[in-house]
């Protein structure tokens, strides 16, 4: 599934409300520094040169939608009704745009001027919080919901397949550490089987890493959620929704907030 505007929506999503998505990454395929054995827009692809679009373009397509959604919400009775959330995310990692900080700059006095009270959010991979304008950038945004599948080399290579097949987890905690708890925490909790190995961020021994990491990164909300929809390795299970309770009582009884999508 791909997403083939810069500005789409307004959509209902699971984890965040109602949001308006912006798509830094080509219309037309995918472009990530992982491969994730669960990504809904399907596996990488080979393309030379990726067609992002530019920081101009970004700011009319969202102008243009931010300025229909204001005149809808004049319309209708309610202060309250409307935007919850601008998003990015789509057919990629968004932090990859070389212009993503000044397209967040816009962002936010685009928010302020036409939908004060959305809040402008970024799902990211984080593997580019290694650059300190990537980092400046999430630094102004309502939300950064940063990714950690797991907390072990083996089973993030194994779920992610980061395209740098040298990235460690050390290094991405190490990364997430910059924020100092003032970010949420996303992971995706699945099992199965890909290329003859196994899958599963969930035994013992992966959620003990995992709650360790947790308790290093003191993340303000931690999200977990399932698979949803089709992904480009079928042989992936759906985790059920009291096996994510289970997952998630421990960090609810040290005080985390935790939300489940499941
Ligand atoms: S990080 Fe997101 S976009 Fe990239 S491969 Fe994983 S799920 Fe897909």
């Amino acid at each position: 599934m791909l997403f083939g505007e810069i500005a789409y929506g307004p959509i209902r999503s699971r984890r965040l409300g109602v949001s308006l998505g912006v798509e830094l990454m080509p219309l037309e395929h995918k472009l990530c520094t992982f491969n994730c054995v669960y990504c809904e827009c399907g596996w990488n692809e080979q393309v030379q040169k990726p067609k992002l679009p530019t920081r101009e373009e970004v700011r009319e397509a969202l102008e243009r939608k931010l300025k229909g959604i204001r005149s809808l919400e004049s319309g209708v009775r309610s202060q309250e009704s409307g935007l919850d959330v601008i998003t990015f995310s789509g057919n990629g990692e968004p932090t990859l745009h070389p212009d993503f900080k000044g397209i967040i700059e816009d962002t936010i006095g685009l928010r302020d001027k036409y939908c004060p009270k959305a809040k402008v959010s970024v799902l990211s991979n984080s593997t580019q919080l290694g650059r300190p304008d990537v980092v400046e950038a999430l630094r102004l945004c309502d939300n950064r919901i940063l990714k950690l599948d797991s907390a072990t080399d083996e089973m993030m290579r194994r779920i992610d397949m980061p395209v740098n097949g040298e990235l460690d987890v050390k290094t991405i905690i190490g990364w997430l550490k910059v924020f100092e708890g003032d970010f949420i925490l996303q992971t995706c909790f699945l099992r199965g089987e890909h290329d003859g190995k196994r899958i599963d961020n969930t035994s013992e021994e992966e959620l003990a890493a995992w709650y360790k990491a947790v308790e290093e990164l003191r993340p303000k909300q931690i999200m977990i959620y399932v698979i949803d929809r089709k992904t480009p390795e079928e042989r992936l299970e759906k985790l059920s929704r009291e096996e994510m309770e289970r997952i998630a009582k421990p960090l609810i009884d040290r005080g985390f907030d935790v939300s489940i999508s499941a």
